[in-house]
């Protein structure tokens, strides 16, 4: 198996449209179990692990905890989002957002690949250079920095980071003047379901002026970042942001800097990837020249669709309607809004909830698994196991099924976890974040290992050999 170059060699690479092994690149179109030369499709591979891992749970004898919600991870799936991203940007060197998803081996097999990391803290940048990853892969996007993490990435040697206010300049220039800065302007981002822009970013009618102090202060400028917004839906929003750091790179020259990288940042969202990537990509050969080496910063493009979440039905509630003598549910599962599901409260995302098993049916991946038809079916409220009355995850769905306590509700989609870090940004505080998602165990089985007892487990799965071969997966 062809090991992916690192980008910065890429222009030399051709990546070829398929890969030995690679299935379909969305895995919404492998939906059917099962290939014609009898290998098993993602979906089939996670399938798998749900079901030897439910069932082998009996839930009026086994130790407490032991129906915990779960993880499957099919790391599969980031290998592909990076061919994918490789064969559509080929200019743009990715840098990881860790924030999104700190998981380990995530950023293990993205560090095989040979991308860069984002990083937001002391944290994040620990948990790259730990890994053996070279400082010169880590930029630390985070415009504004505790100064003991300043301290801390100078001693580390991680010389990328980007700043937006005089006085971060001021900071940089006292514990790390050597730092390769990005100045981050502000991009319009009301197209985007997280608006980051409201909260970082210099405004075009100051860039000017903090490229004046940092060639004052005898700072290195070496170039201009932006973030579209998180789940941003105009592709143009790309067109405008490179347009803007063209002007700005116009401006460092005149000020007498020469800029040479371009960071796009992240916002890259799986649904509208490839017209995003075309309009950037254009947008970047018509302003930029190929001297310029431009990176990104995507986060939740990658690991979004990787992750599921199995969830345990812990209590059932009846609600019985005397006019129509139907009976709805409200369902408990053991994780809500305070676990996995923040999402729902700061980024206005919809988990959709399917059913994983119901009495002794396994329905993943079929149609019973979800409403189907237009057959009765019973109305369910689904909630988190908190007192709190906002831990709701669900306000109504329906399924043709009767649920029942011991019964598993799977939601797909789930990787992309930095909602929580977000949520302690907009509090104003720069997030050590414990990363939610630990690792309890490794492989395409789904044996458990009793490395960490807190957080939630996650069950590893590959479906590609290329993703199976970087991790030593068997
Ligand atoms: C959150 C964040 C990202 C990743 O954003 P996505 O929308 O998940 O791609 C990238 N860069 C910075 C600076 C961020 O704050």
């Amino acid at each position: 198996m062809a090991r992916l170059s690192d980008a910065s060699t890429q222009t030399q690479t051709t990546i070829p449209a398929v890969l030995p092994g690679v299935h379909p690149i969305l895995r919404k179109n492998a939906r059917a179990h099962c290939y014609k030369d009898g290998t098993k499709t993602p979906e089939q591979l996670i399938s798998d692990v749900f079901r030897n891992r439910v069932e082998s749970i009996d839930h009026d004898q086994c130790d407490a905890g032991d129906e915990d919600a779960f993880f499957v991870a099919d790391l599969g799936e980031v290998y592909r989002q990076h061919i994918r991203w490789k064969m559509n940007l080929k200019r743009v060197k990715p840098f990881y957002a860790i924030k999104c998803n700190p998981d380990p081996q995530v950023v293990r097999l993205l560090a095989e690949l040979g991308t860069g990391f984002d990083c937001a803290s002391k944290n994040e940048i620990q948990q790259v250079l730990d890994m053996g990853i070279d400082p010169s892969r880590i930029i630390y996007a985070q415009p504004c920095k505790t100064k003991s993490y300043v301290r801390y990435a100078a001693k580390m040697g991680v010389r990328k980071m980007t700043f937006d206010n005089p006085d971060e300049l001021y900071k940089t220039k006292q514990f790390f003047p050597e730092a390769e800065l990005f100045l981050r302007i502000a991009t319009d981002d009301t197209s985007s379901l997280c608006r980051l822009s409201l909260k970082f970013g210099a405004s075009l009618d100051c860039t000017r002026s903090l490229l004046e102090l940092a060639k004052q202060l005898g700072l290195n400028v070496v170039g201009v970042s932006f973030h579209v917004g998180s789940g941003a839906s105009d592709p143009n929003a790309f067109l405008k942001a490179v347009r803007d750091s063209r002007a700005v790179f116009d401006q460092a020259s005149e000020v007498g800097f020469s800029m040479a990288i371009l960071d796009v940042g992240g916002g890259f969202c799986s649904d509208l990837f490839e017209p995003m990537a075309c309009v950037l990509s254009q947008a970047l050969d018509d302003y930029f020249p190929p001297n310029i080496r431009v990176i990104g910063e995507p986060g939740r493009y990658y690991v979004a669709s990787a992750f599921t979440l199995a969830c345990n039905v812990i209590a059932r509630r009846t609600i019985e309607d005397a006019t129509t003598q139907t009976s709805a549910y409200m369902l408990y599962l053991n994780d809500g809004i305070y676990g996995n599901f923040t999402s729902i409260m700061f980024d206005h995302q919809h988990p959709v909830p399917r059913i994983l098993r119901c009495g002794k049916r396994f329905l993943h991946g079929s149609e019973a698994s979800e409403k189907y038809g237009t057959g009765p079916a019973t109305v369910y409220s689904i909630w988190g196991p908190t007192c709190d009355g906002i831990d709701l995850i669900v306000e109504k769905a329906e399924f043709p099924e009767v649920i029942d306590i011991g019964d598993w509700i799977y939601f797909e989609e789930m990787g992309g976890l930095y909602t929580l870090a977000l949520f302690l940004v907009l509090l104003n505080r720069e997030f050590p974040l414990k990363p939610m998602v630990r690792v309890a165990y490794t492989k395409c089985s789904a044996t458990r290992f009793n490395g960490f007892t807190d957080n939630h487990e996650v069950l590893y799965v590959s479906s590609e050999p290329g993703a199976a071969a970087l991790l030593g997966f068997d």
